[in-house]
């Protein structure tokens, strides 16, 4: 096994896919409801807890936190949490987790995983990957459930104007 021979393109922004769809409010994984200054926020469609969504950083390609400036980290991470205090209080999450990976992407973003109350696999990691093959293989939300909650959640972040 090896990370493949397109990697250090991938690492380095040719062709990474978050750049190109970072700006839609659809990006086939999800539906954005929260933009911001440094990242934008969707809900996704993949079933893997209530609430699952992936805060993708907007600005220039990156793909590890060292390579933000200190502004840039404080304010990325500023709103993940703003968003993750959200998701907390909308579904009542017991535990929220937090998971940087950018193994198949590699341009920063976090999962915000909400753990539920009815969890189930309390007191332990989610096994991750959520399905074997999470492009089409993964169980999806409703679409109206989906809608619904990307409603609620709009309500209650602040929504700047687009830029
Ligand atoms: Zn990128």
């Amino acid at each position: 096994m090896s990370w493949g021979r397109d990697w250090p393109d991938l690492k380095a922004g040719r062709r990474c896919p978050i750049c190109r769809d970072v700006d839609r409010d659809d990006n086939g994984y999800g539906l954005r409801y929260f933009r911001g200054k440094w990242m934008s926020a969707f809900l996704q469609r993949e079933k893997v807890v209530p609430g699952y969504s992936v805060a993708y950083w907007h600005g220039r390609h990156v793909s590890e936190p060292w390579e933000l400036r200190d502004d840039e980290l404080s304010g990325y991470f500023g709103e993940v949490n703003l968003v993750s205090r959200t998701l907390a209080g909308l579904f009542g999450s017991a535990k929220m987790n937090y998971q940087i990976l950018g193994n198949v992407v590699p341009h920063l973003h976090v999962h915000i995983l909400p753990r539920g109350q009815s969890d189930t696999r309390p007191r332990a990691p989610l096994v991750w990957p959520p399905a074997a093959d999470s492009s089409d293989g993964g169980e999806r939300i409703r679409e109206i459930d989906l809608m619904r909650h990307v409603t609620e959640l709009r309500d209650q972040l602040p929504q700047p104007p687009p830029r």
